[in-house]
């Protein structure tokens, strides 16, 4: 069985989280499943929703305070660092803990923050983060904050909707270079993309996105952007949300597993196979019946395999891809 490195997943910040080891009555990750499915390692989100936001409304969501974020962080942080405490997980800091944890078979996280409103407009707080195991980091989620605009959800909508990256934003970006805390863009629109490409520090990485030209989401990538992705030595995480790879965009369950694939090999067919990967969206999304949960994802192997990729390319994709580019990233 291939094991899978997942870019993202919303699992830690679900009021059940405190289940994650014992077993989770439905959502879509726990420990036992994520080893029924091959789950070797993954992104976890800490994200901080707008009180009063239903997120399938398509009303554009407030942005939130520092506090509110601030509190969820440290929760969410706190908890991953439990498990590794425990050993139920190998909380990655380095390119080595996930070697290690694919040889021990021990399921690696990588703590990520969800758009960054935890963090103050004098990056104080990233040092702190960064020294509790903080790797990766999505500017924004789908709200406007103080460092950049995250992208409304629409469609059909172009992801240019809003301004770039304030001056803030820019310091963010190049203090997560320094530090080796990889920089997410999905979410980003597309302006603040551009910005971050122009700046040219570090691979470019969207942990949960699809392909703009099989599902024209705001919160798609187009051809362009996965230009720059590829040019710059970087990933698309193929997110398996329903609504932002069926081409209709409607949030419908039953959803074939060939409608990711198709996401997958357009991405593969544009920028190379060395700069597509997985980012589920696990715990954040709806997805197709026909995954389920974690468990499923051979299942989805099967349907990208079937997409007419070798199985060393499948390896890249489940897992090689991740691991080079947060090489990348994390060395600052
Ligand atoms: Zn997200």
């Amino acid at each position: 069985m291939l094991t899978v490195f997942d870019g993202h997943n919303d699992t830690l910040t679900r009021d059940d989280a405190d289940d994650f080891v014992t077993g989770r009555e439905g959502g879509h990750i726990d420990l036992r499943r994520a080893r029924e499915g091959g789950l070797g390692g993954g992104i976890f989100a800490a994200f901080t929703a707008t009180p009063g936001h239903d997120g399938d409304s398509g009303e554009p969501a407030a942005p939130i305070g520092q506090d509110l974020a601030a509190a969820l962080v440290s929760r969410t942080l706190g908890r991953l660092l439990r498990l590794e405490r425990e050993g139920h997980v190998r909380l990655a800091r380095r390119p080595g803990d996930l070697d290690a944890a694919r040889a021990d078979g021990t399921l690696a996280a990588v703590a990520h923050i969800e758009g960054a409103e935890a963090v103050d407009p004098e990056l104080l707080a990233l040092d702190a983060l960064h020294a509790a195991g903080l790797r990766s980091l999505g500017p924004v989620w789908s709200r406007p904050n103080a460092f950049a605009y995250g992208v409304p959800f629409a469609f059909p909508s172009s992801p240019d909707i809003g301004p770039g990256l304030t001056p803030a934003g820019t310091r963010l970006v190049r203090r997560c270079a320094e530090l080796g805390i990889a920089v997410d863009l999905s979410h980003l629109n597309e302006a603040g993309f551009w910005d971050v490409a122009r700046l040219d520090l570090a691979p470019l990485i969207a942990s949960h996105s699809g392909a703009h030209a099989l599902c024209a989401s705001s919160r798609n990538l187009t051809d362009a952007q996965l230009d720059a992705i590829g040019a710059s030595g970087g990933l698309v995480g193929v997110v398996f949300a329903v609504g932002f790879v069926r081409p209709d965009g409607k949030e419908d369950a039953d959803t074939p597993l060939e409608a990711i694939a198709a996401h997958v090999r357009h991405v593969a067919d544009r920028i190379g196979v060395d700069h597509v990967a997985l980012g589920s969206d696990f715990d954040g999304a709806e997805i197709p019946r026909a995954l389920g949960d974690v468990a499923g994802l051979p299942r989805l192997l099967d349907a990208i395999r079937a997409e007419g990729f070798s199985e060393d390319e499948m390896e890249r994709i489940a897992w090689g891809n991740w691991r080079r580019v947060l090489e990348a990233a994390w060395s600052g």
